[in-house]
């Protein structure tokens, strides 16, 4: 056991200070210091919880060069608080390369859970895909945003990004030009006194959030529902090449062909090649 000091990540709310756990609280009082992504905004949560932790600043911009006399400071035995301005450090927000150099300083670091919009808005969404992909910020510029939508159109999970107000109506725009037809959930305000969560097709988005001003305000998590399965066109086709396939070949090698062929995922044309075989 060394004496170091422990690096608690903690989790403040996204909008509803009530959101807040009784163990960040503790956490809060009980540190030395409290790394904020910015300090202004995080002073009045430690009044809040009459914290008399000191309050030193650790933004995106200063991170890599903050980080080391942090790290320091834990092995000396210092407990140190990572907050950031709202929800989870490291989540689209700075914290990770503070928390890496920990892990490599042989730094306990300790997460103390809370709100996540991403979270939030899933928990809200009326999903029942199993798995989801959290993509975060879209690129700002074009180009880059469409190759990332490329790179995620054909993923079977629902997606999950984070957007500005400035920039929801680009947003949109570029997820249905990438993306198509999907259902979307348009969480915004999460917690807050103008939350609003509005499902609908995504090629309605558009017009949806110009139809009034005040739905384009605030924070927003977008959740993208996977591509549609395939089309009974595409299945009546698949069939037809795995009977022939299957006449002539063991199913495995039926399947692979089958596959190859049509481009339709395998477990797909696996589970059609099964039920023909029954
Ligand atoms: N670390 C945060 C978390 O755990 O959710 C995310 C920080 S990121 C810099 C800020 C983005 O999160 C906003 O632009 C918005 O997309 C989303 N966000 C944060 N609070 C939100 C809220 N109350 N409602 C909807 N989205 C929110």
């Amino acid at each position: 056991m060394n004496a170091y000091g422990t690096l608690y990540v903690v989790a403040t709310p996204i909008g509803n200070l009530a959101d807040l756990s009784q163990r960040a609280r503790e956490v809060l009082c009980m540190v030395d210091w409290v790394a904020a992504e910015d300090t202004r905004h995080s002073g009045p949560l430690l009044k809040h919880v009459s914290s008399a932790a000191k309050l030193l600043p650790l933004h995106e911009h200063n991170e890599q060069q903050a980080s080391p006399a942090l790290i320091a400071a834990l092995q000396s035995g210092k407990n140190i608080a990572l907050i950031s301005d709202a929800g989870t450090p490291a989540i689209s927000d700075p914290g990770a390369v503070l928390v890496a150099q920990a892990h490599a300083a042989g730094v306990r670091v300790e997460p103390v859970p809370g709100a996540n919009a991403a979270v939030c808005a899933l928990s809200a969404a009326g999903l029942t895909n199993p798995g989801w992909l959290f993509y975060g910020f879209l690129p700002t510029r074009d180009a880059a945003r469409l190759s990332v939508l490329e790179k995620l159109a054909d993923l079977p999970w629902p997606l999950v990004f984070y957007e500005a107000p400035h920039r929801i109506l680009a947003s949109i725009a570029a997820l249905y030009a990438g993306l198509g037809e999907r259902r979307l959930v348009i969480a915004r305000e999460l917690t807050k006194r103008y939350e609003s969560i509005h499902v609908l097709p995504l090629s309605e988005a558009e017009a949806w959030l110009v139809a009034d001003g005040q739905r384009q305000k605030g924070e927003f998590v977008l959740v993208v529902s996977p591509a549609p399965p395939v089309v009974a066109t595409e299945t009546d086709e698949l069939r037809r090449i795995l009977q022939v396939l299957m006449e002539e070949l063991p199913l495995k090698q039926a399947v692979h062909l089958a596959t190859r062929l049509t481009g339709i995922k395998k477990n797909l044309c696996y589970d059609l090649a099964l039920q023909l075989k029954a």
